[in-house]
């Protein structure tokens, strides 16, 4: 590179900052594609562009890390009440901090390897047999517009009367009563849910039966959109 000054440390410092708010401006966009399109159309974005998901991690991490507490935590401390020896899913584990943080077995998917426990897939449909697992867990990770494929395929791998934990950034909820309802035509009875954080929501559900067919109008999350800062 001809740089026609010398590197002086003010320069650098500008250059840093450049080069940061370039990283900002592809995360967010990265982002909003993650949130406008299908998982498929997801899946398809970072098979072509892996260093593009690197790059998303990288802008998530440092989202999340401004928040008073990860929600995967919530996740980490629910788990520990209940027995190590139920099965559970993690749908779009990111970096596995789930499963390294519990000693029940953990099925890690995402789109992309973080971790060598990540089995890369598309969230809509992991290679795991119906009712085999006992905890289906979507931390941050409700993104596609096909949400309702989405969550059948988690009430599929689910046994009757498992469990389905939802944590997601709150101002995503448009109509928190009519996800709700909406939840219950996918065969999901609400159990309990944690509305007092004004950064994300967690929901319990237990699944009452199969997905029931037919449009679930109320099933709807607004797109997480991050400002520029
Ligand atoms: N659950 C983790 C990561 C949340 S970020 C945590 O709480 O820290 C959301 C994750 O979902 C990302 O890693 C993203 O790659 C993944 N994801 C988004 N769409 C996906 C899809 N269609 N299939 C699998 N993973 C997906």
């Amino acid at each position: 590179e001809a740089s026609p000054e010398p590197r002086s440390g003010r320069s650098a410092a500008l250059r840093a900052r450049m080069e940061e708010r370039l990283l900002g401006a592809r995360f967010r966009y990265l982002n909003q594609q993650l949130y406008t399109g299908s998982s498929r159309d997801a899946a398809r974005l970072f098979r072509t562009d892996p260093a593009a998901f690197h790059l998303y991690h990288r802008g998530f991490e440092r989202q999340v890390r401004r928040w008073p507490e990860r929600p995967v935590q919530r996740i980490v401390r629910y788990l520990r009440r209940r027995p190590a020896s139920l099965v559970v899913a993690d749908f779009g584990c990111g970096d596995c901090t789930l499963a390294a943080s519990v000693k029940n077995q953990v099925h890690c998917f995402d789109l992309v390897a973080l971790s060598p426990r990540v089995t890369v897939c598309d969230m809509a449909k992991v290679p795991l047999a119906a009712e085999s697992v006992d905890v289906a867990v979507f931390c941050l990770a409700l993104m596609g517009t096909n949400l309702q494929e989405i969550l059948g395929e988690a009430n599929r791998v689910l046994k009757l009367g498992g469990t389905l934990m939802v944590a997601e950034v709150a101002s995503r909820f448009e109509d928190t009563h009519a996800f709700l309802k909406a939840m219950t035509q996918l065969g999901f009875k609400t159990v309990s849910k944690d509305l007092s954080s004004s950064y994300f929501y967690v929901l319990e559900f237990a699944k009452t039966g199969p997905a029931r067919p037919g449009a679930a109008p109320g099933l709807r999350l607004r797109p997480c959109l991050y400002k520029r800062r």
